[in-house]
């Protein structure tokens, strides 16, 4: 079996890692030839909208994937003629336009923050009124870890928000006064066989992700069966084959939906070492229409330290009880994800310790 994945970044890198052992091959396509995936599987290096290049990609291959949400909609949607896409490019269509996908949402019945569609300075200024204050405003594409973003605080925040994001088509939503953020990484078969991890709790700085713990402090059943159920829903109605992360906020007890990743998530790294099945085994095993892995946590608690910038000395990481590194072999620039430490523990205790000594790592690396 061969598996086409669009994008060769570290999701593409860990999606071969994981692959490997199942005797699963790839071939991988990405514009750019120092992609990382690139350097455990044959990469095809080419413009992603190239209709040729999409043509000689699509051949002996048993099915695709792809680890980029920006995928041109076209493109799988030409891939998907030839061979079997998973995730159905409909996901990708829906989570690359924002108010396409909050509007899915609440056709559905999950629960999102208040939103409007923006295309003019005065759609705008009503709209503040109607939100109300604080709120954000957002294109509805091309955005993510938080940038194509502005946060509107008073009604003069009106100009400058304009000024920064009009002329493209916008979304502006309520600023959700949320307790935490977390996320629901699940996955559908190709017979419709759904598994779902336990909820994350994640910490982002400057819109990226820091950290991320499993299972979320504190969570309920309920919450976690909330959640599953808006997941679910979104995977049936999708007809999804793949893993999906759901990134939503949690005020008290009710949660209030952001967005979806159609794709393996970065909270979902964790579960390489934490669950019987890593999120990358499973996206594999649903796209390759075999039995889907088990979801459960191997030890009762795990977290995830994202490495930004630059990379600590293994050997310090390695020190850690219960670390394990992942270095994904990309160049080391400012702002640019370049590895993360997965921290295993017994209890939250050791978990909290662990973290710390990441955490200082990672700065100070
Ligand atoms: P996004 O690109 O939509 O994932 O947003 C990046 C980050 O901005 C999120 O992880 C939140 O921390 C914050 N954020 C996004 N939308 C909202 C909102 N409506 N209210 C409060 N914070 C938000």
């Amino acid at each position: 079996m061969t598996i086409g994945i669009l994008g060769g970044g570290q999701l593409g890198r860990m999606l071969v890692l994981a692959g490997a052992p199942l005797g699963i091959g790839f071939k991988i396509l990405d514009p750019a030839s120092d992609a990382v995936a690139g350097k455990l599987a044959p990469l095809l290096c080419e413009d992603i909208n190239d209709v040729p290049a999409l043509l000689w990609f699509s051949k002996n291959l048993d099915a695709v994937t792809y680890e980029w949400e920006n995928v041109p909609v076209q493109s799988a949607q030409y891939l998907a003629e030839r061979v079997p896409v998973f995730p159905p490019p409909r996901a990708l269509e829906i989570s690359s336009d924002r108010l396409v996908e909050k509007s899915f949402f609440r056709e559905n019945g999950v629960p999102t923050p208040d939103f409007a569609a923006i295309e003019t300075r005065d759609e705008l200024e009503d709209a503040v009124r109607e939100i109300g204050l604080p709120c954000v405003l957002k294109t509805r594409k091309f955005g993510y870890d938080g940038k194509g973003q502005f946060v509107l605080k008073t009604a003069r925040d009106v100009d400058k928000a304009w000024e920064k994001l009009g002329g493209v088509p916008l979304i502006l939503e309520a600023f959700v006064e949320f307790g935490r953020e977390v996320s629901l990484l699940a996955v559908r078969g190709r017979n419709g066989e759904k598994k779902f991890y336990p909820l994350v709790e994640n910490h982002h700085e400057g819109g990226i992700l820091r950290l991320s713990i499993a299972p979320a402090p504190d969570s309920t059943p309920e919450l976690q069966l909330e959640a599953e159920n808006y997941a679910s829903t979104l995977l049936d109605k999708l007809d999804y084959v793949g893993v999906m992360a759901l990134e939503l906020f949690q005020c008290g007890g009710q949660l209030l939906a952001n967005e979806i990743a159609p794709r393996v998530h970065n909270s979902g790294h964790w579960t390489i070492e934490g669950s019987d099945c890593s999120q990358f085994e499973n996206h594999l095993r649903a796209v390759a229409g075999l039995p889907l892995g088990s979801t459960k946590m191997k030890a009762p608690c795990a977290a995830m330290v994202n490495l930004i910038g630059s990379l600590p000395p293994l050997c310090e990481v390695l020190k850690i009880k219960g670390a394990h590194a992942h270095f994904y072999g990309k160049e080391v620039k400012p702002g640019r994800k370049v590895g993360h430490i997965t921290l295993v523990a017994e209890n939250e205790v050791d978990l909290k310790t662990r973290i710390e000594a990441a955490q200082k790592l990672a700065c100070g690396s």
